[in-house]
């Protein structure tokens, strides 16, 4: 399964699999979501244990008892929850048929013009769909072709607790890919409940900004539907998209925000130029470094080279990629009760990125010097925990 070199929007050729480093083999079928972790912890009995129902539970109700643990407070867990409220509204809002964000695209839209917007060319178009997303609380957007290989085969419906077939539509001709930062300071409390407001909040801006940014393409006349965790694979159309790399922790590594980010896309037939895949020398730095995978306490991340192998049904097959073990890392959520986000805080490329020293960091990070600078980065304490008692004024 692959796709042609020329679409009908942009001047030139498209961007090819091995410009962005993607590595898919001929034979590569569609995932479908039921094969997903988060899925599979509602089904598959491998998966699904007391301890899931209550990691779950807890961004639902109170617990039960308070622990006297710092970042487990009942403080934390009001902030996280809190930080998930929008996301959480939106995808209740018609369960048990549809779960928005994550089993299925957003669909809170008001009806879009008849009459099509021809104000620009698709260069034009794609600079004013960028101006406006960042309106809209965008951080990074960027712009990638439509490819059908990464939209999930089938759906997972939690009535039945089984797959159903996609209803994306399938002749759209881009995906706009819009990212928001996750907070730099949260994340240095992690493993914490209070640490998880950072995952909340990225997926409540989502909400917001993609859901104000299908609406305004839908009143130029055109389709638009925006997707959270929903539909499709978001990282292969953020570096299609030109937004940055692939990490050995298996996330997105961007420009000016490391791997501290949360994707939203939106698929549409407005037409746009695409944007390129970018290449700042992340392939490089992972080979060296083991930061995350020496830090994982399942031990979920691959310390070795890129390759096909898969751990679980939860991997999708046929991509030549470092892969996590996803069944280790979400026994590792379930168990502490609130998500994990160690790799992330570990990960050299994850800043402060407003500081200058930082962004010549980054810049020194994609050169030969790499060796010199993750030495240095372990030398000065790189990615080392804060106290979550800390992140709160008023700290003791
Ligand atoms: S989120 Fe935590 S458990 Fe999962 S891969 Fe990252 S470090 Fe490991
Ligand atoms: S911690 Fe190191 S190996 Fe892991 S993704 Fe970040 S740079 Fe790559």
């Amino acid at each position: 399964m692959s796709v042609s070199s020329k679409c009908q929007t942009c001047p030139g050729p498209c961007a090819t699999d091995e410009e962005a480093g993607f590595s898919v083999a001929p034979d590569y079928t569609r995932f479908s979501q039921k094969r997903d972790i988060f899925c599979r912890s509602q089904w598959d009995p491998a998966v699904h244990s007391a301890a899931s129902d209550r990691f779950y539970e807890s961004y639902r109700r109170p617990l039960p008892q308070w622990r006297n643990v710092d970042g487990y407070s009942q403080r934390d867990f009001a902030v996280r929850n809190a930080g998930w409220h929008v996301a959480d509204i939106f995808a209740e809002r018609l369960e048990p048929e549809r779960r928005e964000g994550f089993l299925d695209f957003l669909s809170a839209h008001r009806e879009g013009s008849q009459t099509k917007f021809e104000g620009s060319d698709a260069s034009a178009t794609a600079r004013e769909i960028k101006k406006v997303a960042r309106l809209f609380g965008a951080d990074l957007v960027g712009i990638a072709r439509y490819d059908e290989r990464w939209v999930y085969s089938h759906k997972y419906s939690a009535v039945d607790s089984d797959e159903t077939p996609m209803d994306l539509e399938e002749d759209y001709s881009s995906v706009i890919v819009v990212c928001h930062e996750m907070d730099h300071d949260l994340l240095t409390t992690v493993p914490s409940a209070l640490s998880g407001a950072a995952t909340g909040v990225g997926y409540s801006k989502d909400v917001v900004t993609l859901l104000a940014l299908a609406q305004y393409i839908r009143n130029l006349g055109y389709r638009a539907t925006a997707s959270m965790n929903d539909t499709a694979s978001s990282i292969p159309y953020a570096i299609k998209a030109g937004l940055g790399e692939y990490g050995r922790h298996g996330l997105l590594i961007a420009p000016g925000l490391g791997p501290r980010l949360r994707i939203g896309k939106i698929f549409t037939d407005l037409p746009l130029a695409h944007d390129r895949p970018i290449r700042f020398g992340v392939k490089d730095f992972c080979a060296v470094c083991r930061r995350c995978s020496d830090a994982c306490p399942p031990g979920a991340i691959a310390k070795g080279s890129p390759s096909d192998s898969v751990h679980n049904i939860s991997n999708a097959e046929g991509l030549v990629k470092w892969t996590t073990d996803a069944e280790k890392c979400f026994d590792f959520w379930a168990k502490q009760v609130t998500d994990c986000s160690i790799c992330i805080r570990v990960c050299p490329y994850n800043r402060d990125y407003p500081r200058w020293l930082n962004r010549i960091r980054f810049r020194l990070m994609g050169s030969v010097l790499r060796h010199v600078m993750l030495w240095l980065d372990n030398a000065f304490g790189g990615g080392k925990r804060r106290p979550p008692r800390r992140w709160w004024p008023n700290a003791t």
